[in-house]
């Protein structure tokens, strides 16, 4: 990923050098320039501010300097390449771990650092109207800040650890807070009972010593869910249901509800759609939904009567020792909170006595759904899955 950083304190841009960034810039993973803006002033002060019109305190950073850097850059790139362009600001859109996820995506980023009152409200429409941008201002939180290096030093470390090779192991990108919606659960190391000075001694919770899994991670769900209660409650939206699929209606699937499962399919697949447009769903009609449900029983989840979840599954009609799953569907408010799993899990108990295997298909890239599938013991088979951009997994049955 290339990363430009235009700024009238280039200096201030220094900790990139340092801990997992600066290593992944030596790796050769991430390329960080910065870039002073006083270098496209022309006058003799190398001036970049002036007053702003209309009146009101302090100074306006001016148009000419900001728009030959952006040209500049413009040029900097591989024929036809453009940057897309985050302007930080007290004014802009919230930074999430979401739009983390987003910039990661993008192989080259550049940096608008304003200082005093911002920057002349022209240079975002030069860059989006003559230099085709896109432009995004970004809000690292609703308070203000100086300048917007202390932002772009948090948006490059968040967008910087998600590319491939910089966390040595990726899993732990997985269970963060803010990856699903929900803060992560407290941790402990070593040692199991720990004095502090006052002489006060805390132990860690017994479940975590206790090496049973399933435990353990039903107390960190809801440890997770307790703190984002306690610290975060706009996190927990009130119309969610609790996070476990017996608290949802269950019933298998009817012609009449062709179009709530198209509508689901559609919101949880949409970045594969648009990625691989795998299975020509993003276009299947509710006809061919309708369809698909004769031959495939179809459990859907209700909570307050809005289909959240839904699985299907057959036995394979070529090999009737195999189980199908698929179009396993959790909503998109309502991912990360274990559902997916426990959805996988309600579909393997469907199949008949007698499975000697389940089978389910992916898109290859689809990192997130890999996860879950290789955590619950399925393995990629190798060689492309029934559908162009796939991969099949399989498990042995348990029975
Ligand atoms: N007058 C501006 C306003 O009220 O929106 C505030 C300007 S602020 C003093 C100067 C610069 O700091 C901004 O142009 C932006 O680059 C940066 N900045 C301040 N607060 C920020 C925040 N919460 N998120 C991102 N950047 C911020």
């Amino acid at each position: 990923m290339l990363i430009d950083v235009v700024t009238i304190f280039p200096e201030y841009l220094a900790p990139l050098d340092l801990s997992l960034i600066g290593r992944a810039r030596r790796d050769g993973l991430l390329d960080v320039r910065v870039h002073d803006l006083r270098d496209f002033a022309h006058d003799r002060h190398r001036t970049v501010d002036d007053t702003p019109y209309g009146g009101g305190a302090g100074m306006v950073m001016k148009p000419q300097p900001w728009a030959e850097a952006l040209d500049h850059l413009m040029t900097s790139g591989g024929e036809g390449a453009s940057p897309r362009l985050v302007v930080p600001g007290p004014g802009g859109v919230p930074f999430t771990q979401a739009m983390a996820r987003e910039l990661a995506d993008e192989p080259w980023l550049a940096f608008a650092c304003g200082r005093y009152e911002g920057i002349d409200e022209r240079v975002h429409e030069h860059a989006a109207q003559d230099l085709g941008l896109r432009v995004d201002v970004v809000s690292l939180g609703d308070y203000v800040l100086n300048g917007g290096e202390v932002a772009v030093l948090a948006v490059v470390e968040a967008v910087a650890r998600l590319l491939p090779g910089v966390i040595g192991n990726a899993e732990s990108l997985v269970e963060e807070s803010h990856e699903d919606g929900l803060l992560e659960y407290p941790v402990y190391t070593k040692p199991a009972r720990w004095t502090s000075a006052q002489d006060v001694t805390r132990d860690v919770p017994q479940v975590l010593l206790s090496g049973d899994h399933a435990a353990i991670a039903a107390w960190r769900h809801q440890q997770r869910l307790e703190r984002t209660a306690a610290r975060r409650p706009d996190l927990l939206h009130a119309s969610q249901p609790a996070a476990a699929l017996a608290d949802l209606d269950l019933s298998v699937a009817t012609r009449g509800d062709a179009a709530e499962i198209l509508t689901l399919t559609r919101a949880c697949w949409a970045p594969e759609y648009a990625r691989y447009g795998l299975f020509g769903a993003g276009t299947a009609t509710v006809e061919e939904a309708a369809a698909e449900l004769q031959e495939w029983t179809t459990w859907t989840f209700r909570a307050a009567g809005r289909l959240v979840a839904s699985v299907r599954g057959r036995l394979d009609p070529d090999d009737r020792t195999t189980w199908q799953i698929g179009r396993l569907m959790v909503a998109p408010d309502l991912q990360g909170r274990g559902l997916g799993r426990e959805l996988l899990a309600f579909g393997e108990r469907q199949a008949p006595s007698g499975t000697a295997a389940y089978w389910l298909n992916t898109g290859a890239a689809s990192e997130r759904s890999l996860r879950i599938y290789r955590k619950a013991g399925y393995r990629v088979r190798p060689g492309e899955g029934a559908h162009p951009g796939t991969v099949d997994l399989a498990k042995r049955a348990a029975r």
